[in-house]
């Protein structure tokens, strides 16, 4: 058995794990080596290191910063076990997605996790985060891009930030828990690494002219060219399962075209967070996506669709590479894609 220390490489960008109290509200400040400093009993089971990259709150977060952490860490990937990067939890679902698209077949564990409280504080749940996560990071048989968060391990494109208060912050959607992580102890539900066999690829690029819809019942189409003139790819969040609006003046519907038509690519998804879209079920959805060949999100998360479209466009813009690619499932993002 081989009991040498794993070594793991930490890499801070700041967030509330990283903050401190000031006049202004809650900043982060501390540096990577700072928050190192909070968790000694790491020394027991890894050698760590820590660089810093950023050190931001997550709400100023920008593609190119996704490409700067995933640079990192193939700068120093044949250097260390694993990688931790600590992050604000308010975008760290979307850059969880983000690094599954950028850095895929990791035998390596990558981490990313956070804290709902400074670490500098007496009562927090930043400590436990970050050790879980280095725990995680240590463990031989973890692999690929996971959230550690409150002892649970999710999979990158599975996680939601769904309470903004409570330690509990994430939950794993349509999708079960990889692991979890008891005083220390990983337990795992997924345990798959022997299934990997395609070589770590590492991207470079990601194309951010993609934009998301809401719909309210007061919209008009309107918006929807609005959005066409300045992006490439507009996700439609629509309700229940998944439709369009139907109106007497068919606004929405003469908009779906001038985009479809324009080459623009649409993709359905649903503002309901379980179970995902399905716009075959109903007369309102099936008709339009048949019309338009729509591609929709099916049990994906919207932050897994928002990068994994910037991830696709940054290589293709054609139809049918387009739709083959983003129903070819990523670090576990699309289980059900309409065929039964
Ligand atoms: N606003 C903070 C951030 O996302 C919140 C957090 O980290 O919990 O950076």
């Amino acid at each position: 058995m081989n009991t040498e220390k794993k070594r793991i490489l930490m890499i801070a960008t700041g967030g509330t794990i990283a903050c401190k109290r000031s006049d202004g509200g809650l900043k982060p400040v501390l540096t990577s080596q700072e928050l190192l400093a909070f968790v000694p009993d790491a020394a027991n089971f890894c050698q760590a290191d820590a660089v810093q990259v950023l050190n931001i709150d997550s709400t100023n977060i920008r593609p190119e910063h996704w490409l700067m952490i995933a640079g990192a860490i193939q700068e120093h990937y044949d250097d260390y076990d694993g990688f931790v990067v600590c992050h604000g939890t308010d975008t760290m679902a979307y850059t969880a997605a983000a690094l599954s698209y950028l850095i895929q077949n990791s035998p390596k564990p990558i981490v990313i996790t956070g804290a709902q409280k400074p670490i500098d504080l007496e009562i927090t749940d930043a400590k436990t985060n970050l050790l879980d996560s280095l725990s995680f990071a240590s463990c031989s048989r973890a692999h690929g891009v996971n959230i550690v968060f409150d002892g649970k391990v999710i999979a990158g494109t599975r996680g939601k930030k769904e309470r903004t208060k409570s330690y509990n912050a994430f939950s794993s959607i349509n999708f079960p828990y990889i692991a979890t992580i008891q005083d220390g102890h990983v337990i795992f539900y997924l345990d798959d690494k022997e299934h990997l066999t395609a070589p770590v690829q590492f991207y470079r690029e990601l194309d951010d002219k993609v934009a998301l819809l809401k719909l309210i019942p007061s919209m008009d189409g309107g918006v929807l060219d609005y959005m066409a003139a300045h992006y490439d790819a507009i996700i439609i969040e629509s309700f229940g399962v998944g439709g369009i609006p139907e109106r007497e003046t068919g606004d929405f519907h003469d908009a779906i075209r001038r985009c479809v038509q324009a080459g623009k690519i649409i993709v359905m998804t649903t503002q309901v967070t379980n179970e995902g879209s399905n716009m075959s079920v109903y007369e309102i959805g099936k008709n339009i996506k048949q019309q338009f060949d729509l591609l929709e999100a099916y049990d994906m998360t919207l932050e897994a669709v928002v990068t994994k479209l910037m991830w696709i466009m940054a290589q293709t813009r054609e139809p049918q590479a387009v739709r083959e690619m983003l129903y070819r499932t990523v670090n576990r993002d699309i289980l059900f894609t309409g065929k039964e």
